[in-house]
């Protein structure tokens, strides 16, 4: 039987949240056997993601929970300073081991909401048998950081960015079986790891180097892009509210 496929989308509110959704649920659609978990990072569930996850049709888990005030990000900080979407990804891995279990099939996947996948990628993680790994575009101070491989083994990686790392990885860029994750009911991601550790925290517990199951051609194409959404500018829409002439849909 073809394994399940769980996506796992940390969201938040902001003005693109709904553009970026309606995006990667569209890419979602082309997916068979797949499951969305998608965690909104919120006091409570919104409206907004309710009413979307319908509309996709989607097999879908809709959770919240709020980053605690001290992890999460003003306005005013650089993007980079505290980690992003930690405690989402946690409870859905919380909420895999609480609904499934061994021996049943599936692959976790954390796609985050604002990045850019090709079909072909789901092809490759869904053959998972423990960890899969590949390149991702746009990433790092790149054009692409990836694994490199050698009679089809993981040897190293190319990045440039703090390359000691245990896995330079980007969580685009690696898949894990369900029942790893099961097998395993500590490993979680640290929400306290140094910038650029995130992804290493988790598999760290999961699997060594050597252990990686190189896809995508033995990690020569990019099937996925760490691309960023520009913050819109809002100056008129603040000048027309302020003069009561504001609209709403
Ligand atoms: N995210 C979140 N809460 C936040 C900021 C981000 O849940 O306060 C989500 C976001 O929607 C995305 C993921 O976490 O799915 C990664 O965030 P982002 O894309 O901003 O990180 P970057 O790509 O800059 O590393
Ligand atoms: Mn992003």
């Amino acid at each position: 039987e073809t394994p399940v496929i769980y996506v796992v989308t940390p969201t938040y509110a902001r003005l693109v949240q709904k553009a970026e959704l309606v995006r990667l649920s569209q890419t979602l659609m082309h997916i068979r056997n797949l499951h969305w978990i998608v965690v909104e990072d919120s006091p409570s569930k919104t409206q907004l993601v309710s009413d979307l996850l319908v509309q996709s049709k989607l097999p879908f888990t809709h959770l919240h929970t709020e980053t605690p005030k001290e992890h999460k990000r003003k306005e005013t900080d650089p993007n980079w300073l505290k980690p992003r979407g930690v405690e989402q990804r946690n409870l859905a891995l919380q909420w895999l081991r609480e609904h499934r279990k061994l021996p049943d099939a599936g692959v976790v996947y954390f796609a985050d909401d604002d990045n850019t996948y090709s079909l072909r990628l789901f092809d490759e993680i869904r053959s998972t048998q423990r960890v899969s790994v590949w390149p991702v575009g746009l990433v790092g101070g790149l054009r692409f950081e990836r694994p490199l491989v050698e009679n089809s083994r993981v040897v190293g990686f190319y990045t440039a960015w703090k390359p000691n790392r245990p896995f330079p990885i980007d969580m685009a860029g690696f898949a894990v079986a369900l029942s790893l994750l099961l097998a395993n009911p500590e490993a979680r991601f640290d929400l306290l790891a140094e910038r650029g550790y995130l992804e290493s925290s988790l598999l760290q517990s999961l699997v060594s180097m050597e252990e990686l199951e190189p896809k995508a051609d033995n990690c020569t194409k990019v099937l996925v892009w760490h691309t960023r959404t520009e913050k819109p500018k809002m100056k008129q829409e603040e000048l027309l509210q302020k003069q009561g002439l504001g609209s709403d849909l």
